[in-house]
């Protein structure tokens, strides 16, 4: 049903307002008049005219009133097919029908009550339909949620449980917002079906998993399955010389030039592009992007104002935003959750990067999180990936690329938790979750809904993109998840590591943030509405982070310690293959290595030697500390063994009394995990040089003279020992500068796999040793990685 209205005549031709599409000629106007997209939108605005007829405008209702109550009311007057209640208030309503006339009965009756109130019933407004709500996307635009304006909300309500409410009302994607981004797909699948008949544009991601904010960007995947089918099919045709289309430039003419059964990437990748720059209305700003793991289409739309990407056939990404949705619909506590951390994650720098890639958190990553957090809570609210596939019915049964992807369609098939806990605790539980959680140690597993310790990953890690679609499943075994400081199994996927693009800093500073906020959490600012007008609850936890500002306040990092992470990816192959087979002993064993090796930078590559132990006797080192530590100068393993003979480093512990490893100096693998304490180390050494100073023009000037390929600072022990040499040798008559002891020590399983060294200076009369600890700062974790892989 096309009008007149739509068409305006132009001084260049002629106008569509229903499309937004100019025509230079009557010709062309008749072709667009009758083409796919413009009856389309007409039929599509014949359908929303019909449910503007069929819906009344209903309020005068009390604040709390449900859909099910009102629902329950309006039955009376015929069948009620959808109730939408404006989201701020809950003052309003929209209650469609099924049929028109049941709108008459409704408005034919003069007085409505419901809950002794008197309802005001009107009919719905009807609006011009339009492509793109333009209005919405500017207001969008010229609105973006402003912090005060969230925290002045925030601070009205009753509990830190209201307040997450709000988050998600103040956030969530407007009823408008969705319905654009609807036409858009619709209008796409319209256009690309032309010249790929059968092709399927489906949403994924924010827009559709229930979690999507206003201006979060349109996720689409182009799925060619059923256009390959219609492909081979004409081509069996046009061999039987069945078919033959009349012009020869039919629709389909671009499948005559592209096979997509064999067509690359790249080449899918350019007709996308094309078909988007020159075919659809709106579209601008196309660029395509062939990274090796996921080539995509980026493109944004100038009346919905939002930006967009394209991918091809990436099945896996619907299904696992079928996932989300799912879980989101399994407990009504998961979505306020998600947009409260996801908003928590965007002001601390930690999520969100609204351009993709780079070293944080992705939305989906973060999602993934909240999860299995709630997959880990007592009793349990959300059930592990394997539960569910036990729960769906045969028909639901889903494997793609060879991963079994097979959970129950809707909620209903699942039974609901037992878990009562309120929202304010669940999120202070969750950073209690995380702030304890050895991210490099172990893998979050969704599947099993536990986490996995890491040594199980160890000897699959694999540096390779993942195998190429299509590719079978054996080929895929071959293959393991990249792991990094933070490894996140993607449900489905059991080859991908979801923040195998984190970085080291990224973790650190997720573990600070989750530790800060569960310290928060603890005060009663949080917990409790101020009456004096003061922020609270959330809104002290979403303070913008300000940048270096926790690490000053951190009084840990002013001290004297160094922290080497255990890193699983640049280990050593045969050390993975140890530490494989190893359990849980797997921290010492590393940690007995990594000792080994940083043994070797003091002693070996920054030429310290093994200093006196202040305070000469046993006794006084047992008074005085407490501890039982003990010299432990030692020597990497085939070098020569100097000094270190202070009486009291020759102690043994009575563990490791027979040690074979035992020299006739006191010399013992103190650090062997038999022993008694094998996650703790101590050594003192003495520096008579300025080892740190000038180092890297000296190392410059020795690379210049000598065949030595170069290497990054730290990257090269036979290098950086040279450097070394030469400093010392410009000194004529060195001085014990500094003395030092350093205390060794693993951590892990409940927080970070990590060994943290502390440096106690112990002689340092010229004060020399800042210097030196902070060259040592950046210098020892990159040296003893380097040394460590040597060691095998
Ligand atoms: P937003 O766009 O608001 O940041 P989102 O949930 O859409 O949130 P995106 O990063 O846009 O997150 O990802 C869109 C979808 O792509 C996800 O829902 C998921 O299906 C898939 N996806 C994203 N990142 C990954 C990943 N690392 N591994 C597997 N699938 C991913
Ligand atoms: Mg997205």
């Amino acid at each position: 049903m096309e009008t007149n209205e739509d068409i305006k005549t132009t001084p260049r031709g002629f106008y569509c307002r229903l499309c937004s599409v100019h025509t230079p000629n009557q010709v062309s106007l008749e072709a667009h008049v009758k083409g796919k997209r413009h009856q389309h939108l007409c039929r599509l605005r014949t359908k929303r005219s019909a449910q503007v007829e069929s819906s009344i405008f209903v309020s005068g209702f009390k604040p709390a009133t449900s859909r099910t109550e009102l629902s329950e009311y309006f039955e009376q007057f015929g069948p009620v097919s959808e109730i939408i209640v404006d989201k701020d208030k809950g003052k309003y309503a929209i209650i469609e029908f099924s049929e028109a006339k049941s709108t008459q009965a409704v408005l034919a009756q003069l007085e409505h009550r419901m809950q002794g109130l008197k309802l005001r019933v009107k009919p719905r407004e009807k609006k011009e339909f339009r492509l793109a709500s333009k209005t919405s996307a500017a207001d969008a635009q010229k609105n973006p949620i402003s912090l005060e304006k969230l925290n002045y909300d925030l601070c009205q309500t009753a509990s830190v449980n209201e307040q997450m409410q709000k988050v998600v009302e103040s956030f969530q994607l407007s009823e408008s917002d969705r319905n654009g981004r609807e036409l858009l797909v619709e209008l796409m699948e319209e256009v690309f079906t032309e010249f790929l008949p059968d092709c399927q544009i489906i949403p994924f991601g924010s827009s559709v998993n229930t979690f999507g904010v206003q201006s979060c960007d349109l996720d689409l995947v182009l799925d060619l399955e059923h256009t390959k089918a219609f492909q081979s099919q004409a081509m069996k045709s046009e061999q039987t010389g069945e078919n033959q289309s009349e012009d020869g430039q039919s629709e389909d003419s671009i499948l005559s030039e592209l096979d997509l059964a064999t067509a690359t990437p790249a080449e899918l990748l350019d007709l996308v592009t094309a078909i988007l720059r020159k075919c659809v209305p709106g579209v601008h700003r196309v660029q395509s992007l062939r990274t090796v793991r996921l080539p995509v289409v980026k493109f944004s739309h100038r009346d919905l104002k939002l930006q967009g990407d394209i991918t091809i056939n990436n099945r896996l990404a619907v299904r696992n935003t079928r996932f989300l949705q799912l879980c989101s619909g399994l407990d009504s506590r998961v979505r306020p959750l998600v947009y409260t951390l996801r908003f928590w994650a965007k002001q601390k720098h930690l999520a969100g990067n609204p351009f993709g890639g780079g070293p944080l958190l992705n939305n989906y990553a973060l999602t993934l999180l909240v999860i299995f957090y709630l997959q880990n809570v007592n009793p349990p609210i959300l059930p592990t990936v394997e539960q569910l596939k036990d729960m769906a019915c045969e028909e639901e049964e889903c494997v793609i690329d060879g991963w079994d992807c097979t959970f129950p369609s809707q909620p209903l098939g699942v039974p609901p938790s037992k878990n009562t806990e309120d929202l304010c605790t669940l999120l202070h539980g969750f950073f209690t979750f995380y702030s304890k959680f050895d991210f490099p140690g172990s893998v979050v597993s969704l599947r099993e809904g536990r986490a996995l310790p890491i040594t199980d990953f160890l000897c699959k890690d694999e540096e390779k993109p993942d195998p190429p679609e299509g590719s079978d499943s054996k080929q895929k075994q071959a293959a393991g998840p990249k792991l990094g400081p933070v490894n996140i199994l993607d449900p489905f996927n059991l080859h991908h590591n979801v923040a195998g693009n984190l970085s080291e800093r990224t973790h650190r500073h997720l573990h600070r943030e989750c530790c800060e906020a569960e310290k928060y959490c603890r005060s009663l600012q949080y917990q409790r509405k101020s009456a004096k007008g003061k922020s609270w609850g959330l809104v002290r936890l979403f303070a913008p982070r300000v940048e270096g500002g926790t690490r000053s306040q951190d009084g840990t990092e002013r001290s004297l310690q160094i922290s080497i992470p255990f890193r699983a990816s640049v280990l050593p192959e045969s050390l993975r293959k140890k530490l494989s087979s190893s359990g849980n002993a797997f921290r010492v064993i590393w940690f007995g290595k990594l000792c080994t090796a940083i043994e070797a930078l003091f002693k070996d590559v920054l030429k310290c030697s093994p200093a006196e132990k202040p305070g000469s006797t046993l006794e006084q080192t047992q008074a005085g500390g407490g501890e039982e530590e003990v010299n432990n100068n030692d020597s990497l393993e085939g070098s020569s063994q100097q000094g270190a003979t202070h009486p009291g480093g020759k102690r043994r512990l009575p563990a490791e009394e027979g040690s074979s490893s035992t020299s006739s100096q006191g010399k013992r693998r103190r650090l062997d995990p038999s022993a008694g304490r094998p996650e703790k180390a101590c050594w003192f050494w003495a520096q008579r040089h300025m080892v740190w100073a000038g180092r890297r023009k000296v190392r410059r000037d020795l690379l210049k003279t000598s065949d030595e390929a170069s290497a990054p600072e730290g990257g090269c022990s036979s290098i950086e020992s040279r450097v070394t040499q030469c400093i010392i040798e410009k000194v004529a008559d060195p001085k014990d500068l500094v003395e030092f002891r350093v205390d060794a020590e693993v951590l892990g399983g409940g927080e970070s796999t990590k060994a943290v060294l502390k440096f106690t200076p112990t002689n340092d009369l010229a004060g020399y040793f800042q210097d030196f600890f902070h060259f040592l700062e950046s210098f020892l974790p990159k040296m003893v990685e380097t040394l460590l892989a040597k060691l095998e």
